[in-house]
């Protein structure tokens, strides 16, 4: 993603928390979007049919959320996982140092998003100018998907502050400490890197993992594993204190 579209959707998001929550009508879109998704409920012309597993497990997860909401009849796109600690500090001075209201709760490297532990999903042309109606089918998406995976989701529609788009790991907070201190407190000011989402995935998602290894097909961008993480692999049962053993 471009670094001016950053700054439109930040721009974006800004204005919509300035009106108190309540989304502003036009996302900064092009006129071919706008004409491929009139409807807030439509069938999706671009379904969803590939995965990307190098974004980490909340990425993925984020995928399975949009095809689960394309398969109930509504668009919808992740529009940010990722977000630099620059552009956190950026949201987080409004209100604080800089003029204007206060935007968001999250200090730099305070937020799931600098540690690919967040999606925000919304309508591709509407943003978040939809229905209650189309958030009750993303909380219901998001239901699904967790239970499918058996993962823990936090989704930001029940939150006081509240944040429909926004769905989060619910563990995200050791991913956050452990980057901390296997990496910040070495004097490494850095996100994750490649190897750490990686880690990250098969800790969340050991079955996705392990039912590419079985298919003979490894999930695209790995090269080698790590021994360890072949040995727990080949065990028949996931194990996912083990893992976190050895990540910790
Ligand atoms: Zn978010």
């Amino acid at each position: 993603m471009s670094g001016l579209l950053d700054d439109v959707i930040d721009w974006w998001r800004n204005m919509r928390h300035r009106h108190e929550g309540v989304p502003v009508a036009s996302e900064e879109v092009t006129d071919a979007v706008k004409a491929m998704y009139p409807h807030e409920k439509m069938q999706e012309p671009k379904r969803q049919s590939r995965y990307t597993y190098v974004d980490g497990p909340m990425y993925y997860l984020g995928q399975q959320i949009v095809k689960a909401m394309q398969d109930a009849g509504y668009p919808a796109k992740i529009l940010y996982c990722y977000r630099s600690a620059w552009k956190q500090n950026e949201l987080y001075v409004k209100g604080r140092t800089a003029p204007g209201p206060k935007v968001t709760n999250a200090a730099p490297w305070q937020s799931a998003h600098q540690y690919y532990e967040a999606v925000d999903i919304i309508h591709p042309s509407r943003g978040w100018d939809v229905s209650e109606r189309y958030w009750e089918a993303l909380a219901s998406c998001v239901r699904i998907v967790s239970e499918k995976f058996g993962v823990e989701l936090n989704h930001g529609h029940y939150w006081k502050f509240r944040d429909s788009a926004h769905i989060e790991l619910r563990d995200w907070r050791l991913v956050r400490d452990r980057h901390k201190r296997n990496v910040h407190d070495q004097g490494d000011l850095r996100p994750p890197n490649r190897d750490e989402l990686w880690w990250r995935f098969y800790e969340v998602l050991p079955d996705v993992v392990r039912s590419q290894y079985q298919q003979g097909t490894p999930p695209g961008g790995v090269d080698q594993l790590h021994p360890d993480l072949a040995a727990w692999l080949a065990k028949s049962s996931s194990n996912k204190s083990l893992l976190r053993d050895l990540l910790s």
